[in-house]
């Protein structure tokens, strides 16, 4: 396969989306294109840098790797702004402020959990048990006077230029989004899940938290912020950002629908995922993709995780129309 083909395995640690911007890959599970970290050249000290995200503690070596891949020394990180605190965005960021002294920026709510992962690690224990350490890594607590909370709204200066906060809860409560002076806007899992080598958007629906309601006005802030660009953590840039907000919207919708459809059919929960797989697969079959985007595609938000966050959603935000599909 081509070497800057990034569905193959010589996918570029490193890729230059613009001047002094790169796409870090974590290759995490020997997936490539899968889980991005972005790196971002100080305005002013060329040597100097931040990373939007921290992908996985078990990535850190990589990481490292593809730090050096851009031409940078890990010691010259300067601060990690983490889009929420779920594993595959924020597992490693204690290890990177250990390691090299980096600040590490949060929304208010999830900053708590990076002071202190127990809870959350508990909660994650309960989905993968005693894979757990093996497939994430062991996630380290950010030290306190190294953590910076954020809400809506907060400007940081950030390696010389103002870096706006949007608080887009949804996906999870404490979700944020970083908005760049040259309008490059990092998103994390606010605008969903498109993986190079196909179209598709797939909608990151987990329990407990998702939303649908805070995630509509969340892809309208975003929309409202005018972004120029997106920098999506499942892969990559988006250069259309308001056709591609839109489609998150009705994406998330139409599977929260198809699943309470599902419900009101009297499918149990693992006839649900089996559907929920069926249809993932379907649109990424007549989109074109081939087998290897469609594994990757499945890792990065699996049926099972999909089904169970779109069944609490309707359960407990919207138990109205749970108790009407259901007759209860
Ligand atoms: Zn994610």
């Amino acid at each position: 396969m081509a070497e800057g083909d990034a569905t193959g395995s010589a996918a570029p640690r490193a890729t230059r989306l613009a001047d002094g911007v790169w796409l870090l890959d974590t290759r995490f599970a020997g997936s490539p294109a899968t889980i991005g970290v972005y790196l971002v050249q100080h305005a002013g000290a060329a040597d100097r840098f931040d990373l939007v995200e921290a992908g996985p503690a078990v990535s850190h070596d990589a990481i490292r790797l593809a730090i050096a891949a851009a031409g940078f020394a890990p010691e010259a990180l300067h601060t990690v702004l983490v889009t929420h605190v779920h594993l595959d965005h924020a597992g490693g960021a204690g290890t990177l402020a250990r390691r090299y002294g980096a600040r590490v920026v949060s929304h208010r709510i999830g900053a708590r959990h990076l002071a202190d992962p127990s809870r959350l690690l508990a909660s994650a224990r309960r989905v993968y048990g005693d894979a757990l350490d093996t497939l994430w890594g062991v996630m380290e607590s950010v030290p306190d006077d190294l953590l910076v909370a954020v809400e809506d709204g907060d400007e940081l200066e950030i390696g010389g230029r103002t870096v706006r906060t949007i608080h887009t809860p949804g996906h999870a409560s404490h979700h944020a989004a970083f908005l760049w002076p040259d309008g490059a806007c990092y998103v994390g899992d606010a605008a969903g899940v498109r993986l190079p080598g196909s179209d598709v958007v797939r909608p990151a629906l987990p329990p407990p938290e998702t939303d649908l309601e805070a995630w509509d006005e969340s892809l309208a802030r975003l929309i409202d912020a005018r972004p120029d660009r997106l920098r999506l953590t499942h892969y990559g840039e988006v250069s259309e950002p308001l056709p591609h907000l839109a489609h998150v919207g009705r994406k998330n919708r139409a599977w929260a629908e198809a699943v309470l459809a599902w419900v009101a059919d009297g499918m149990d929960e693992a006839g649900i995922v089996l559907e929920l797989d069926r249809l993932a697969r379907a649109e990424l079959v007549a989109a074109g993709a081939d087998a290897a985007t469609i594994r990757r595609h499945l890792a990065t938000s699996d049926a099972a995780m999909t089904a169970a966050g779109l069944l609490r959603y309707w359960r407990t935000k919207r138990p109205e129309r749970w108790r009407a599909a259901t007759g209860g």
